[in-house]
């Protein structure tokens, strides 16, 4: 009789179902359910293809599905919703409005899905989601969520804004990422079974990819413990996001509106963006890099500063001092408000994501 290997070995070895499948992994799977307080979860090896993969499949098996997209979702939503080949319509960010007028054109029988953020990563704002959620009841819609900007930092056990909002069972599907707050590699959904299982059969990007690592699983389990344990680094993150924007509003520098840990500075030029970049990186020895189009609409290009739990007041006033030196000799203006947030900016003529990445069926 073969003797049981105890050892797992770096590399997962398999697809999930040639062999690719691993205790620690789905040990992981119901870390995630229970984070977010749904029946199952599933774990693929990014954020990215996840997304193609779990939007572009749940929509494509409701028949005649029609989905409703915020306009500043990310390009891996856009790119799911481009997959699925089902029709959409976007509605203007964070617009309850808008979107109940769009929810209200389909027939109230017809498979809606709404896909949105939680925290846009860009401007640092937050989305409405118990307004979502009411109209989602209201119309008949399924919710899918994006909190990949959020998991770990938001919510008394670090779920999110949904969880922070108590309305995490409102939602249909919980997206994240374990490669940010959770400092790994990999993407997830949780959801009910039938979700899970709908795209554990059908996504093309879950069935052929090896598996994530089993060391990497059982990192990343141990990871999100920790953080549900503790609200010790989310305490001390928002504590230094507040100390940075207020520190840097009192030296005039053009801090954009934001609700969350993210601080945007508005430059809105390409080049000198990339050059305070390089500035601050070269002679002040601080890493924070230009966000350009296509990330951001043109006109609005700005340094994205995202302060963490080590982040102290000492550090800070080293970067208020670096930064006030740089907007000097670059003659960018000091003393004034940043001119708005990127939804305003894309009203006002702005290019929005949709230009750069054009969702199929126009
Ligand atoms: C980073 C990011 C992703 C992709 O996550 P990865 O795990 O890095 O592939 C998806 N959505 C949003 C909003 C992101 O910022």
């Amino acid at each position: 009789m073969a003797r049981r290997r105890s050892g797992i070995g770096a590399g997962a070895g398999g697809t999930r179902n040639i062999s690719g499948n691993s205790h620690p992994i789905v040990e992981l799977e119901a870390e995630l359910a229970d984070l977010h307080g749904k029946e199952a979860g599933l774990v693929f090896t990014s954020g990215y293809r996840l997304e193609r993969a779990a939007i572009s499949t749940i929509a494509k098996l409701l028949p005649d599905c029609l989905i409703l997209s915020d306009e500043l979702n990310h390009a891996s939503m856009i790119e799911g919703i481009r997959r699925s080949g089902a029709q959409k319509r976007i509605f203007r960010h964070n617009d309850l409005e808008h979107l109940e007028e769009l929810l209200r054109k389909p027939p109230p029988v017809a498979p809606k899905l709404i896909v949105f953020e939680s925290v846009y990563s860009m401007d640092g704002d937050i989305a409405p989601i118990a307004g979502i959620c009411d109209l989602a009841e209201k119309y008949g819609a399924m919710t899918y969520i994006d909190e990949v900007h959020a998991v770990g930092m938001y919510g008394p056990r670090g779920a999110g804004i949904a969880e922070r909002d108590g309305v995490m069972h409102r939602i249909d599907v919980i997206e994240g990422t374990l490669a940010k707050a959770f400092g790994r590699v990999g993407g997830y959904i949780t959801a009910s079974r039938a979700v899970v299982d709908a795209v554990r059969s059908y996504a093309p990007g879950f069935i052929f990819t090896t598996a994530l690592p089993p060391a990497i699983a059982a990192a990343t389990t141990a990871s999100i413990r920790h953080l549900k344990a503790s609200q010790v680094e989310r305490d001390l993150q928002q504590k230094h996001a507040q100390l940075t924007k207020s520190i840097l509003i009192h030296a005039g520098l053009p801090v954009m509106p934001s609700e969350t840990h993210i601080v945007p500075l508005f430059v809105g030029n390409p080049d000198l963006c990339k050059r305070a970049s390089d500035m601050l990186l070269e002679e002040h020895g601080i890493y924070i890099q230009p966000i350009n189009y296509p990330t951001v609409p043109r006109g609005t290009e700005r340094l994205r500063i995202t302060p963490t739990p080590c982040h102290d007041e000492k550090l800070i006033l080293g970067l208020r001092d670096a930064l006030v030196d740089v907007w000097h000799r670059l003659w960018l203006p000091l003393g004034r408000t940043a001119p708005a947030t990127t939804a305003r900016l894309v009203a006002n003529g702005g290019t929005s994501h949709f230009d750069v990445f054009p969702p199929a069926g126009g």
